[in-house]
C-alpha cells in the first residue's frame, strides 16, 4: 500500500512578521523567567486574565513579494535560537520563540495531515530541551531545523484544526532576546481547509524537482570514462531528523556519517561519488531522486536505519524499488521512510508525486533487476561484519526515494535503532567502517561482474 498524499492547494496566507514597539512598562531587567516578563505571566496564566501585549509597528511589514528578508546581525552571523516555550490553554495555544536577532517569519498552514509551517531565514537552534506539548491543547508535535540553505523551519502537528495568528515580534527586555509570538487558535476544519495551501511563491519552488535539481551542486568533477559514479544519499536531515535511538543516536546523524565514510572509501577506489546531502540539512526526495538522475548515476545507495516497536526485532536489510505490491512489513517501511517530505512540510501536490502509485515500464524492469543484483551482492558482503535481519533481508517496497526510472537505486536499512545492541554497535567507529568497506567491496564486484560481461 503506498500511502496517498495529497494536499490541495488553495490560496495564499502569507503573513509577514513584523517588529512591534514593546512600550517600557517601567519594570528593571528579570533574568530569563522572571515572574515580572508578560510573556511569561502570559504562558502562566490563564489567556483571559492575561495582559494585551502592547502593540504598535515600528516599521511597515515587508511586502509580501519580498520573501523572507535576511535575517542575521549587523556582524553577518546567523541569529540565534536561544529558547522555545509552548503555552496550552483552553482558548488557544501559545509558541514563544526567543532569538538573538529579529528574523522575518512567515506562517501558513497545510492540510492532510493538519499542520502549522513557520518559515524564517536560516537560525542556529541552541534550544537544550524543547519543551513538549502535554496534549491538552492544539498541538500534537512539533519539529525543527534547517529546511534548506539559508532557510530554517519550524514544522508543528495539529490535533484539532487551528487558525494562526500574525507572528508578533517583541524587542529585547526583561533579560529576554526577542521573541516571537505565535497563537493558535481552534477553528472549524471547514474554515482551516480553505485557509491552508501553499504561498505560491513556495509552491512554485517546492514542487518542481527538475527545477529543485538545478539548485543542486554540480558534480565535484567532470566524468571521467571509465569512472563509475555513485551518488550517496544520507536519508532525513535537517528538520527531519528520523528515527530516534534507544541510545539518543538519531538516524539523520547516524547515516550522515555512514554516508561520509562510504564516500571516502569510494573515492579511494576511483569512483567519481556525489552526496545528496553531506551536512544536517534536509533534501526532499524528488530532488534526491533528481540529484542521481542529473549526474546520470550508475548507482544510488540511500543509507537510513529502521525502528520497530518490537525491540528484539534486529539487523540490517536492503530495499529496491517494487511496483507497488508490497507485503505489510515493506508496506510499513515504506510508509515511514516516504513520511520524510510531509514531516519536512513539503508539498505533495502535484500529479506526478513519488508517493503516487508508481507505473514501472519495460526500462525501469532493467534497472529494479540492476537494483536487486547489487542487493544481493551487498547483502553477501555485509553478512560478514553486521547482523542481517533474519527473514527476508532484501525486500521491496514502493519508496519514494528509488523511483529513479534510469539509476539502479538501494535503500539500506543499516539496522534497528529500537533494538539496544544494534544501536550500540552503529555508534561505533569500528562498525561504520566495517560496513562502509564491504559495501564499497559490493560495489567494486558489481561493476567488475558488469564490465566483465557476467551482468546483463
Ligand atoms: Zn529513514
Amino acid at each position: 500500500m503506498v500511502p496517498a498524499v495529497r494536499i490541495k492547494p488553495f490560496y495564499i496566507s502569507a503573513i509577514a512578521g513584523f517588529l512591534a514597539v514593546f512600550a517600557g512598562t517601567g519594570a528593571l531587567a528579570q533574568p530569563a523567567g522572571g515572574t515580572d516578563d508578560p510573556i511569561a505571566r502570559m504562558l502562566q496564566s490563564a489567556p483571559g486574565s492575561a495582559p494585551n501585549l502592547p502593540l504598535a509597528p515600528a516599521k511597515a511589514p515587508p511586502s509580501q513579494g519580498a520573501g523572507l528578508a535576511p535575517g542575521g546581525n549587523v556582524q553577518g552571523s546567523q541569529p540565534i535560537v536561544l529558547s522555545a516555550r509552548i503555552g496550552e490553554h483552553a482558548d488557544r495555544t501559545r509558541f514563544v520563540i526567543e532569538l538573538s536577532d529579529p528574523v522575518n517569519l512567515r506562517a501558513f498552514t497545510l492540510t492532510n495531515p493538519d499542520r502549522v509551517v513557520v518559515d524564517m531565514p536560516e537560525v542556529q537552534w541552541r534550544v537544550g530541551a524543547p519543551p513538549r506539548p502535554s496534549g491538552f491543547g492544539s498541538v500534537k508535535s512539533y519539529r525543527y531545523g534547517v529546511f534548506r540553505k539559508g532557510n530554517s523551519r519550524m514544522v508543528i502537528d495539529l490535533s484539532r484544526p487551528v487558525t494562526v495568528s500574525d507572528p508578533l515580534v517583541i524587542p529585547p527586555s526583561n533579560g529576554f532576546g526577542y521573541r516571537v509570538v505565535i497563537d493558535l487558535f481552534p477553528t472549524q476544519q471547514g474554515k482551516f481547509n480553505v485557509n491552508a495551501g501553499w504561498p505560491a511563491d513556495l509552491k512554485a519552488r517546492e514542487t518542481n524537482a527538475e527545477q529543485l535539481a538545478a539548485l543542486a551542486a554540480e558534480p565535484e568533477a567532470p566524468r571521467v570514462t571509465g569512472h563509475k559514479v555513485v551518488v550517496i544519499d544520507p536519508g532525513h536531515g535537517g528538520i527531519d531528523s528520523g528515527t530516534d535511538g534507544v541510545n539518543g543516536l538519531m538516524e539523520k546523524d547516524l547515516v550522515l556519517a555512514e554516508g561520509l565514510k562510504l564516500a571516502a572509501v569510494l573515492k579511494e577506489r576511483g569512483y567519481i561519488v556525489h552526496m545528496t546531502r553531506d551536512s544536517d540539512v534536509f533534501i526532499p526526495l524528488p530532488e534526491r531522486v533528481a540529484i542521481a538522475r542529473k549526474l546520470k548515476a550508475d548507482l544510488m545507495i540511500s543509507l537510513h536505519a529502521d525502528s520497530n516497536p518490537d525491540t528484539q526485532v534486529s539487523g540490517l536489510s536492503i530495499y529496491t524499488l517494487n511496483d507497488g505490491r508490497s507485503d505489510r512489513e515493506a508496506a510499513g517501511l515504506a510508509r515511514r521512510e516516504n513520511q520524510s517530505d510531509i514531516i519536512a512540510g513539503v508539498d505533495l501536490s502535484r500529479e506526478d508525486s513519488p508517493v503516487a502509485p508508481i507505473l514501472i515500464d519495460l526500462a525501469q524492469r532493467d534497472t529494479i533487476n540492476r537494483s536487486s543484483r547489487f542487493a544481493e551482492t551487498a547483502l553477501g558482503q555485509l553478512h560478514s561484519v553486521t547482523d542481517i535481519l533474519a527473514r527476508t533481508p532484501h525486500r521491496a517496497a514502493s519508496l519514494a526515494v528509488l523511483v529513479a526510472p534510469d539509476v539502479p537505486a538501494v535503500l539500506i536499512e543499516l539496522g534497528y535503532l529500537s533494538n539496544e545492541s544494534d544501536a550500540a554497535q552503529m555508534n561505533t567507529q569500528a562498525w561504520r567502517q566495517k560496513v562502509a568497506d564491504a559495501i564499497a567491496r559490493a560495489v567494486d564486484r558489481n561493476f567488475s561482474a558488469s564490465a566483465a560481461g557476467t551482468l546483463p
